[in-house]
């Protein structure tokens, strides 16, 4: 009987930490690891950054091939996110179509070369649809590395939402670090 019990709440523990649709952290789990990871960080003195991710154009897809399909490409965005990212990166879904990603031990290289790896994979992926021809999606990628201690998640989020939103504007289907060119203290 205790077996049963815990294997259930360990169930239960999944379903309330996880986004039913992907399988990703949700919004309230991912921010409540990303509050431990940045404590951890501090105290050891480690690296750490935050990828802020957004679908390009998503709407149109939605628009264009139902609901559905936009579903099905939600799906196969976490499945790219999970096959290119380490094991340690903890990836959330905080929105519709907005996803971050915490990537503990990397500085501002690393961080940039997993964004551009994520971003070429997600280019180059092929969502296949019913007797149709297969559909392409891209993303914009927003990065910020901690490099002050006087931080907090709050404000690295939003510094990578203000990187993600430059990426918007220079075109989409971009990778931009936080603080950019005309964005700089
Ligand atoms: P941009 O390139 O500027 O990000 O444009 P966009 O069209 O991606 O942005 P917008 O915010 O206008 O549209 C987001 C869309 O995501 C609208 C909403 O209906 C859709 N969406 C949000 N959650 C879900 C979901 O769970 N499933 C599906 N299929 N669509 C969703
Ligand atoms: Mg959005
Ligand atoms: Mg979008």
């Amino acid at each position: 009987m205790p077996c049963k019990r815990s294997s259930l709440s360990s169930v239960l523990t999944r379903q309330a930490h996880s986004d039913y649709l992907t399988g990703l952290d949700n919004r309230r789990h991912f921010l409540e690891q990303a509050e431990n990871e940045l404590v951890r960080t501090l105290r050891y003195d480690r690296d750490l950054s935050i990828l802020m991710i957004d679908i390009d154009h998503f709407k149109q897809v939605n628009d264009t091939y139902g609901h559905k399909v936009g579903d099905i490409v939600l799906q196969k965005f976490a499945a790219v996110c999970r096959a290119t990212l380490r094991n340690i990166d903890v990836i959330g879904r905080i929105g519709g179509e907005e996803f971050a990603v915490l990537l503990p031990e990397a500085g501002r290289e690393q961080a940039m070369d997993a964004a551009e790896r994520l971003r070429a994979a997600l280019a180059c992926t092929q969502v296949k649809l019913d007797g149709g021809l297969p559909l392409h999606v891209t993303a914009s990628f927003g990065v910020v590395t901690l490099e002050e201690k006087d931080t907090n998640i709050d404000m690295l989020l939003n510094q990578a939402d203000q990187a993600l939103y430059h990426a918007k504007n220079q075109g989409r289907n971009r990778v931009c670090i936080y603080p950019f060119a005309d964005n700089k203290q």
